[in-house]
């Protein structure tokens, strides 16, 4: 496999909810630099950026979990790129934040190491002898040379990213996806959340015999097994940093995990009540299934202030 290496430029919004930076990377199809969009695979490497008070800053590092897919839904937070017909996602894991350095800071103290590079169509032009950061261009291809430069720069190495291919990942149960030839289908990622667990949430579910937290439901699978997934109330990716931890943790069925996800559910720990945005759900002002003793109130607390009804 020839691993690629791409530079986004974003910002922190980045898309709002199912849209998060460091979770994906994702552009309206039809644009000057879609085709872009069509190259990262699994297992690329990525960097990100920032654009703050008018520069960009180096902000964190990912891999891509799967290549893109087409979807027709927008992304919930307004910005120039909302209400188009179709954008490309591109999921990817393990987003770690790296030091702040401003790009434009990054290529003038390394103009004689980029001199020394094979000129490159990448994240920043040259002219006159000048470096400086090209503008408008999403997702920018980086030579291996390149990147490394990068790294060394922002402080992390090939290990740190060797590190997170393991992870699992997060993304949606199930997504409407479009073929190249256009054809609409269904891709369901369960398979991948089964596979991806860490052995933290595997032990749990077996210790809470699969049972959801919420409605105490347990799916029993053909071969006998049983199932349940594991949500990390302050999420892993993105902004959100959460820790992968028992404590952060909480047993949910498919669905009441989607609820958790999109902030449809929440569970209040001061009142001891689930909370739902209708009124008249059934689990609405409920006592859970079950409780765990290990579960850190705070972590429902971050989910109700920063994902629930948002
Ligand atoms: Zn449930």
């Amino acid at each position: 496999m020839v691993r690629r290496y791409f530079l986004e430029k974003t910002n922190k919004a980045h898309g709002g909810a199912g849209w998060d930076l460091g979770q994906w990377l994702w552009s309206p199809t039809g644009w000057p630099w879609d085709k872009m969009m069509e190259k990262p695979k699994v297992g690329d490497y990525i960097i990100h950026s920032v654009s703050h008070k008018g520069s960009q800053h180096f902000y964190g590092y990912s891999i891509v979990e799967d290549s893109f897919i087409i979807e027709s839904e927008e992304p919930p937070l307004k910005n120039p790129w909302s209400g188009k017909d179709e954008y490309y996602k591109i999921p990817v894991k393990g987003f770690s934040v790296v030091p702040y350095l401003k790009i434009q800071d990054f290529l003038n103290s390394n103009k004689a190491n980029l001199e020394k590079l094979v000129p490159q169509k990448s994240f920043y032009n040259e002219k006159d002898n000048k470096f400086s950061t090209s503008q408008g261009k999403y997702l920018s291809e980086m030579s291996y040379e390149l990147f490394c430069l990068v790294c060394s720069q922002i402080g992390i190495t090939m290990r740190d990213f060797v590190k997170i291919e393991s992870l699992k990942s997060d993304y949606q149960t199930e997504i409407i996806t479009k073929d190249l030839n256009g054809t609409t289908r269904r891709v369901s990622t369960t398979q991948q959340r089964i596979i991806r667990d860490t052995s933290i949430v595997k032990k749990l579910k077996k210790q809470h015999m699969y049972k959801c937290q919420i409605c105490g439901k347990q799916i029993t699978l053909p071969s006998g097994s049983f199932y349940c997934e594991g949500h990390h109330l302050q999420p892993l990716g993105s902004s959100h940093q959460g820790p992968d931890i028992k404590e952060n943790i909480i047993l949910v069925c498919p669905n009441h995990h989607l609820e958790f996800d999109y902030g449809v559910m929440g569970y209040d720990p001061v009142k001891e009540q689930i909370t739902h945005i209708d009124p008249y759900n059934e689990f609405h002002q409920k006592k859970m299934s079950y409780l765990r003793d290990d579960i850190d109130e705070s972590f429902f607390k971050y989910h109700m202030k920063n994902i629930y009804n948002k």
